[in-house]
């Protein structure tokens, strides 16, 4: 079934056909040669593929003429797609109204962090399809304003990423309540135990596509790692924007703060930039996708969560300003760029406090990232894990030991004894453990001492 090459050979209706002719689509990408012409007999789908390959399109071409040709059911819902973010969200739905426009289906859009006064309005017409996050698709449904017993398909979208966000439980109270007969779809990036788990819950007899695909990185896309000292890398990343070849870029901070302070600082009249981040309310972040989308911004700078799924057409760069503590996320934020056929360039900036984080990604996308030793702000000391000739503490680490250091910090402002006791208790067990001798600090080892505590609990 692979070796269809055209749209034509998927036996598609002629509004659909037509729909996807006006997209510009000439050849059904890997994933939709694989998907489609199963979705159409009817079988569940297990699919394991990345944001970027075709995917939406992929199983919303099918459910689109499933829905056209069945009669029974019509002014209820009848697809639910469920997707973890606000974005991809959005982006289902209005691919669903693209390659349904020859359709008379409706679809409607419904998540958090807005009003619910317009989705309730848009429920009310009784839409044919709906695209929800788990949060707010359960509160509405709590409320009696969603109806799923009509349900003939169920998709659930980007499903390791439900669960890295701690939405897994909801998608279990959601499938709970479906019709036991529906063509149900699940895709995933990445399959970890836990989602293997509820992909077998969730399907019956699926068909597997693109499983060996697992985290593997996009091949068209150009990387490059760029050692360079944390206090430079906002210079560095000002130099490279100002190259023109640089059209669209998209920027990858580890935090909200970080995002905001990234795009404070490289804003000029060169370089028009925005940041989205979870602290953003939702019209703003809509409105900074929509000025990336539209060329308003040249660049934005995203946090992993708020980028997930982020679909803009020809970023050229993706930058990783940060590289991301979770080595998945490095080939989700690279998959941004080289989308639809095109090709795209990943530069990842590397700190001397980086490298367990890069050695991580190098593991799981089994490649080392080319070197560019050839830049301004290039750093040996970078490379061999130091910062200011020092060995450099990873963020994970140095945010926890800061964390309990604040803590003490907190308890001692307080006066409050039993608890700088507890404190201490595990150091001393850990410095008596270890060896220690008396003269070295109470507070050296509080991560570890904790660990060590657990098992004598038992
Ligand atoms: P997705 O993986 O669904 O997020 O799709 C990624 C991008 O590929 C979107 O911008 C789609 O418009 C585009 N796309 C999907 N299918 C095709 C196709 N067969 N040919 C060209 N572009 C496509």
């Amino acid at each position: 079934m692979s070796d269809i090459q055209k749209f034509s050979e998927l036996n598609l209706i002629a509004p659909i056909a037509r729909a996807v002719a006006k997209e510009g689509y000439e050849t059904p990408t890997p994933i939709q040669a694989r998907c489609i012409p199963h979705l159409l007999e009817g079988r569940d789908l297990l699919g394991c593929a990345q944001t970027g390959t075709g995917k939406t399109a992929a199983f919303a071409l099918p459910v689109l003429q499933g829905l056209e040709k069945s009669n029974a059911n019509k002014r209820n819902i009848r697809a639910l797609i469920m997707t973890p973010t606000r974005e991809l969200a959005a982006q289902i739905d209005e691919s669903f109204r693209t390659y349904g426009k020859y359709l008379s289906l409706t679809s409607t859009v419904i998540f958090g962090g807005v009003s619910q006064f317009r989705q309730e309005k848009a429920l009310k017409r009784r839409p044919d399809i709906l695209v929800a996050t788990p949060g707010r698709l359960l509160d509405l449904m709590g409320q009696k304003l969603v109806n799923l017993s009509h349900l003939e398909y169920f998709i659930l979208d980007e499903a390791d990423r439900m669960l890295d966000m701690g939405f897994i439980h909801d998608v279990r109270r959601v499938i709970d309540v479906l019709p036991a007969k529906r063509q149900s779809l699940f895709f995933s990036a990445t399959m970890p135990p836990a989602v293997a788990t509820l992909a077998k819950r969730m399907l019956t007899d699926p068909v597997r596509v693109g499983v060996a695909a697992q985290a593997t990185t996009v091949e068209r896309i150009a990387q490059t790692l760029l050692y360079v000292d944390k206090d430079n890398k906002r210079k560095l990343l000002r130099t490279l924007l100002q190259d023109s070849t640089v059209g669209r870029a998209l920027v990858f901070s580890r935090t909200k703060h970080g995002a905001d302070r990234i795009c404070k600082q490289i804003a000029c009249k060169k370089v028009t930039a925005g940041a989205i981040h979870g602290d953003k309310s939702q019209n703003a972040r809509t409105r900074a996708l929509e000025d990336f989308r539209g060329g308003k911004l040249r660049v934005l700078v995203a946090t992993d969560i708020a980028a997930r799924g982020i679909d803009v057409d020809g970023i050229t760069h993706v930058i990783n300003f940060d590289l991301p503590n979770e080595p998945e996320s490095y080939v989700h934020r690279i998959g941004r760029t080289a989308r639809a056929g095109r090709d795209g360039t990943a530069i990842s900036f590397c700190s001397g406090d980086e490298l367990d984080y890069l050695r991580d990604i190098e593991r799981i996308i089994k490649q080392k990232i080319p070197v560019d030793l050839d830049h301004d702000f290039h750093s040996e000391d970078a490379s061999k894990g130091l910062e200011d000739g020092l060995p450099a503490e990873n963020p994970g680490k140095r945010q926890a030991r800061e964390r309990v250091e604040r803590a003490r910090l907190r308890r001692e402002a307080r006066g409050d004894k039993p608890a700088r006791r507890k404190s201490q208790r595990p150091s001393a067990n850990a410095a008596r453990s270890k060896g220690q001798s008396k003269g070295q600090s109470a507070t050296a080892a509080p991560a570890k001492s904790r660990r060590r505590r657990r098992p004598a609990r038992r």
